[in-house]
């Protein structure tokens, strides 16, 4: 079985082979671009498996926010999906690694947890932001990732903190850093 877990600070962690379109935690996040309007990937799985209702309010946000800048969050709900809410962050382009692809990567992590809490979600999925078309190598992605999630645990505890990853590899490559970062 392609799972872990284990308990920090208080916080269920656990790291899943899967669909984040399946998952039945309260929020689940989209890997999204600052258009808001949908696209490919976990993003295009997302808004085919929730239906219209999500570009709905993602328009009507467009509308009164204009773009989602990179490392920001909005959320809306999660139409005919599982998750109540979906929370769209965008994640950086990697374009080498010294354009702040970190502080913007950990940026779309922190910034959805935090906005999960403000809405009093206490169960959340991530997908693996930015390591499909954005090309944010994995093994660099997932240690920002970990990282940006234990520092808002060591202030704020969920019930359960889920990272999905859709391939046996990245499953893998997760695996090997959760150890580190977490122990
Ligand atoms: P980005 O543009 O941020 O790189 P992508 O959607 O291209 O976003 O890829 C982000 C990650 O999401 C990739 O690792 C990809 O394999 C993964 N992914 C794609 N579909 C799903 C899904 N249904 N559930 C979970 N992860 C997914």
């Amino acid at each position: 079985m392609k799972s872990i877990g284990f308990t920090y600070n208080g916080t269920k962690i656990t790291l899943l082979k899967g669909d984040i379109t399946k998952q039945d935690t309260e929020v689940i996040v989209n890997a999204a671009n600052s258009s808001l309007m949908g696209g490919g990937g976990v993003d295009g799985a997302i808004h085919r498996a929730g239906g219209p209702e999500i570009l709905k309010e993602c328009k009507e946000i467009r509308k009164n926010q204009g773009k989602c800048p990179t490392g920001e969050a909005v959320i809306t709900s999660g139409g005919n999906l599982k998750a109540k809410y979906v929370i769209h962050t965008v994640g950086p382009i990697w374009r080498g690694g010294n354009n702040k692809e970190p502080q913007l990567l950990s940026n779309a992590y922190k910034n959805s947890l935090k906005l999960a809490h403000e809405n009093n979600i206490k169960t959340i999925a991530f997908p693996s932001i930015s390591t499909g078309a954005y090309g944010y190598p994995i093994e660099k992605a997932s240690i920002v990732a970990l990282n940006a999630v234990k520092e808002v645990l060591n202030k704020i505890t969920f019930e359960e903190v889920r990272f999905i990853l859709y391939s046996g590899e990245d499953f893998e490559v997760y695996k090997d850093k959760i150890e580190k970062v977490f122990s």
